[in-house]
């Protein structure tokens, strides 16, 4: 049995529902269904949650959303006529306004309901049990999900054999109100549901034909992953690709199950298989996976002499960023200096005292931050065993004119990661691209 999710812009229009139920027949395996709430129909659309959000941001001020709501409604029962459905969700629909008019209604209640009539319609379409995830996504006290209780809820709610279609984005709190996660939750929905039923595979439908190996908004239409390990997702996730919430990882990587991102609108092209690893070695001449990366970065230096023969001078730096609450990303080092890596919107508010704080408490003999820094990391699980790659990443670099500020490499060895000035950014990716992947 395979778990299916389709992001919002596959269920944005009519036309999108039509594609989803001709994916689902192809294949009798795809039984249960988590869907989105209706995403954008074209660039400059809106998507449903967004509106959900403005609107109960209307009512906490007093002022009528009666306007936003009726567009929501809209997009709903466009849809539903729009696909000959005979499903009446006009009261259902009146007495949600209601409820907000009477400003009677909890936020994340509100911003469910995107996916809740997403699924009643989709469940109608495709003469499918519609499974609500107020039934079985149970939340603990501090916002965790209680995965055993959901997981037990689910089981008895799915039958095999019959189509289930399920809402993403929330469930309850242990008193029974609504709960969500955070944005771009319903992946996180999919992958318990995944994880709850022991599926062969948990297939992640949006509108990309798989992860990408590098941004497409900085080079040209960038091949798709074929294969990715749970690590190296994580990896290009953390240093700024964006794929599926993270959070969604977790459940799946416990049961093992293998992830496959998938194209609603180009349904026939494999996708991105991501999994713990691969046997075999498909394409022995790509030894990196992706390349991904962050702008506005500040590096806090400090070279104290004789520092590698004490003990504690990197303590007392840690020890005031977290007195600030502040979480360090890389801590590249030479003998008898140190630099933290942190995203610079940490260190803004507080930078002087912090500075003031190190220079007291480290008593270093300079102590600089620069700003305005880019962090690339190149990622693939291949490069561990693979001598030179390094040496090829940064000898392209210097041949561009790419000034590098850091160099840092995790011991697992799964990726190299290196910063340059913010306006190099756009570039450093740009040269890697080219002098790894289109080859
Ligand atoms: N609709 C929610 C959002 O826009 C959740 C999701 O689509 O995954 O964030």
């Amino acid at each position: 049995m395979k778990v299916v999710k389709f992001g919002g812009s596959s269920m944005a229009d009519a036309g999108q529902y039509r594609k989803v139920r001709d994916i689902l027949m192809a294949d009798p395996q795809r039984q249960v269904v988590i869907v989105s709430a209706a995403g954008k129909r074209f660039s400059g659309d809106h998507k449903i949650t967004d509106l959900l959000y403005l609107c109960y941001a209307h009512i906490q001020y007093g002022v009528d959303c009666s306007g936003i709501f009726d567009m929501i409604a809209a997009r709903y029962l466009d849809i539903r006529d729009d696909l000959g459905l005979d499903l009446p969700l006009e009261q259902e629909l009146a007495q949600l306004k209601e409820r907000i008019n009477d400003k009677n209604i909890s936020q994340e209640e509100l911003v469910s309901r995107g996916e809740y009539f997403s699924a009643k319609l989709m469940a109608a379409y495709l003469g499918f049990q519609f499974v609500d995830a107020a039934d079985w996504v149970k939340f603990k006290l501090d916002g965790t999900v209680d995965q055993d209780a959901s997981y037990e809820a689910l089981r008895s709610h799915v039958f095999m054999g019959y189509g289930a279609v399920i809402p993403g984005f929330y469930g309850v709190m242990p008193d029974g109100t609504i709960h969500t996660f955070s944005r771009g939750g319903s992946d996180i929905t999919g992958a318990l549901a995944a994880a709850a039923l022991d599926a062969a595979v948990y297939e992640n439908w949006t509108d990309v034909s798989g992860i990408l190996m590098a941004d497409p908004r900085i080079v040209d239409d960038p091949q798709a992953i074929p294969e990715v390990t749970y690590d190296e997702l994580r990896e290009l996730s953390y240093s700024g690709a964006q794929v599926l919430h993270e959070d969604s990882i977790f459940p799946v990587r416990e049961k093992n199950i293998p992830v496959n991102i998938r194209n609603t609108n180009a349904p026939e092209a494999p996708g991105t298989m991501i999994q713990a690893e691969f046997a075999g070695d498909h394409d022995p001449d790509r030894f990196i996976t992706g390349i991904t990366g962050k702008k506005d970065f500040s590096i806090i230096s400090m070279t104290k002499r004789g520092m590698s023969n004490q003990v504690g001078v990197l303590q007392k730096v840690l020890t005031v960023l977290v007195r600030h609450g502040i979480s360090v990303d890389y801590v590249p080092n030479g003998i008898d200096n140190v630099s933290v890596v942190l995203p610079t919107w940490a260190i803004e508010k507080d930078l002087y005292t912090i500075m003031a704080e190190i220079q007291k408490e480290a008593q270093p003999d300079f102590l600089t931050v620069h700003h305005q820094i880019a962090v690339v990391a190149a990622v693939g699980r291949k490069m561990a065993f693979r001598p030179g790659i390094s040496g090829k990443i940064f000898a392209a670099l210097g041949e561009s004119g790419v000034n590098i500020r850091m160099i840092n490499q995790g011991p697992d060895e799964l990726n190299i990661i290196f910063g340059v000035d913010n306006k190099d950014f756009q570039k450093a990716i740009r040269v890697l691209y080219n002098s790894f992947i289109t080859k």
